[in-house]
């Protein structure tokens, strides 16, 4: 194929879709930037859907006194809430505190307190329930040792709709684009600008685009893709991979969702949701090739242990899972940190500015974004001879999903098509995995509102994503 006419300049070119890269197009959307995001495999189709799906300040960060984060988490927590409450929901989650845990009960509640004080009381409040109340709640939790349960509110979040939704309230704008299936293969700097090679990975075709500015969103990727694209870069992250489980719903009695820890002192979750049961996390360093992580039998051995020392009467089992998903932390690497356990190392993030006209972010959680982008944004608009306006992100999204998570979807054969023409689908697999949320595998024949991707002209998938 061949190399395409060069497409007028952008301000702004940025690289990764997930929801940093549809994060920061929207803010600069919002404050009149020309950009445009180039994302190589589906929107929000790597990190950004393979979370722990919480928006939430991170009750155990409160262990590493890391308060400013869990603070600033929970604030935006509560405006997600506010903001998208078709995809954002607040959920109580029971905290079960046994004899062998590691602290007092009384250390349970002073954190329980604490966290609802850096909410600045805009959390629900917390609550403590005595033995016989939990175990009223929860049938089937193991009474050997209970003490008692801590109960706090966190949000949860359909975290790759939020993520695309980000995306289509940027699109509004018309001096935005943005490209999926495309990945950026070089980049240099030519005459003071950017120029950034781009192939089409479902057509084939080369295109070069021009930028003032180039801003990496690339999250775990980062590391091994910029010394590729011959951008000055050493090593900045501390990458750590996190496998989820979906389970059928009758696996155990679970009314509400629930943090338990584990015989190595991390915290696992068990959330109810999309008529399943979401459960995670593990931590640990990532072995495989990042582009194509999966669970592995250790992995998931590991989860379904932990939950059955919870539930030992539950017949949990291999047969109880419907589908794993697994993801890589980007977390940033902290100075003098060697050792430290992953789940130890912070959450906050870290901007780099590798050369003059291009940046880097690194670290944080999903549930700060918008703050993280807001101060990538606060540098680069301002460089431009534009006036930052910051506040712009806190108005509503402005284009909802055609079928959002916690409505009641009944798809119809018209509202599938309107999803393939409006919402930037390219294959059957983000129609069916992340448009409409289903938790099960595919095949060629499988029918969505009767159609199949022969029918909807969709190839079924893009190609492998490494
Ligand atoms: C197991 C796990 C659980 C988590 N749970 C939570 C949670 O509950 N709450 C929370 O707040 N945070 C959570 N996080 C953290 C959160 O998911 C991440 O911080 C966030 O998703 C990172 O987003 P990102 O946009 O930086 O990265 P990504 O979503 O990975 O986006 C980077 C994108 O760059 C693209 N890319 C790479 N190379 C190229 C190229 N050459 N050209 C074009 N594009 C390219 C990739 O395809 C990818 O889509 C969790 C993370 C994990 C792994």
């Amino acid at each position: 194929m061949g190399e395409s006419p060069l497409i007028t300049p952008y301000e702004v070119v940025i690289v990764g879709g997930g929801i940093n890269g549809c994060g920061l197009l929207r803010d600069l959307a919002l404050n009149g930037v020309k950009a445009l995001l180039i994302e190589k495999g589906d929107f929000a189709s790597q990190t950004s859907e393979s979370s722990s799906k919480m928006l939430h300040g991170g009750i155990r960060y409160l262990e590493n006194f890391d308060f400013a984060l869990v603070q600033e988490a929970l604030e935006e927590k509560n405006l997600w809430l506010k903001l998208a409450p078709h995809l954002c929901s607040e959920r109580p989650f029971f905290f079960p505190v046994y004899k062998h845990w590691k602290y007092p009960p009384i250390g349970l509640r002073l954190g329980l307190w604490l966290y609802d004080f850096l909410s600045h009381f805009q959390n629900k409040p917390h609550g403590w329930f005595k033995k016989a109340e939990v175990l009223k709640e929860f049938p089937e939790l193991n009474p050997e040792g209970l003490l008692a349960s801590g109960q706090y509110y966190d949000g949860i979040v359909d975290d790759h709709k939020l993520a695309l939704e980000c995306l289509y309230d940027a699109l509004v704008e018309p001096q935005v684009e943005a490209l999926s299936y495309h990945e950026v293969t070089k980049v240099e700097t030519v005459n003071g600008l950017e120029k950034i090679s781009i192939k089409d990975r479902l057509t084939g075709e080369q295109k070069t685009v021009k930028a003032k500015f180039v801003v990496y969103l690339t999250g775990p990727f980062t590391d091994k893709l910029l010394p590729k694209l011959g951008v000055p870069w050493t090593p900045k992250l501390a990458p750590s991979k996190g496998i989820h489980l979906w389970l059928k719903p009758d696996t155990i009695k679970a009314p509400a969702s629930m943090v338990l820890t584990t015989k190595d002192n991390r915290v696992i979750f068990v959330i109810p949701q999309r008529d399943a049961i979401l459960v995670g996390t593990t931590e640990t360093p990532v072995k495989e090739n990042i582009f194509d992580i999966f669970a592995t039998d250790e992995e998931i051995d590991y989860l379904i242990e932990a939950l059955k020392s919870y539930f030992p009467k539950a017949p949990i089992t291999r047969d109880s899972i419907i589908s794993t998903f697994a993801g890589v932390r980007p977390l940033a690497r902290e100075e003098g940190a060697a050792g430290e356990s992953l789940g130890k190392v912070s959450r906050f993030h870290k901007i780099y500015r590798p050369t003059s006209t291009s940046y880097v972010m690194i670290g944080g959680k999903y549930t700060t974004f918008r703050r993280m982008c807001q101060e990538l944004a606060s540098e680069i608009v301002p460089r431009l001879e534009k006036r930052y306006e910051p506040n712009k992100t806190l108005n509503h999204l402005r284009v909802h999903s055609t079928v959002g998570t916690f409505q009641n979807n009944e798809i119809t054969p018209e509202a599938v098509k309107c999803i393939v023409s409006t919402e930037k689908v390219r294959t059957f697999e983000d129609l069916f995995k992340r448009r409409l949320s289903k938790l099960e595998g595919f095949t060629e024949e499988t029918r969505i509102a009767g159609l199949t991707a022969k029918d909807l002209d969709l190839p079924l998938r893009g190609p492998s994503k490494a």
